[in-house]
């Protein structure tokens, strides 16, 4: 069982409570009074992972998702910080950038 435990790889599954967590501390420290809300327009950044759809397959652990999907590539994260711009898209762009900054270090570890 221990030997089952320690050959498991955690970083695919610490990355998706990245995904979660950093959002909340940023919508906690930075937006405390509606940070239940802001949280969700952060965590709405999630969705940029449908153009998984498009790869096969769909999920390969061992693949860079930056500059390999569409909506993870460097023309999509410019018009992500553009969404920060405007104060109505602002949490949604912020959600978008934590994403693809999660997503390249997730890169950096597989190296
Ligand atoms: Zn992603």
């Amino acid at each position: 069982m221990c030997v089952v435990i320690a050959e498991l790889d955690a970083r695919p599954l610490i990355h998706l409570l990245l995904h979660a967590a950093v959002p909340g501390a940023v919508a906690f420290i930075w937006y405390r009074k509606h940070w239940w809300r802001a949280w969700l327009w952060m965590l709405a950044g999630w969705l940029i992972d449908i153009d998984h759809l498009l790869a096969d397959p769909i999920y390969a652990p061992g693949r860079c998702s930056i500059g390999f999907h569409p909506l993870h590539s460097m023309p999509a994260t410019f018009f992500y910080a553009l969404l920060c711009l405007p104060r109505r898209t602002r949490l949604f762009g912020v959600g978008l950038l934590i994403h693809i900054g999660l997503d390249a270090i997730d890169c950096l570890m597989m190296r």
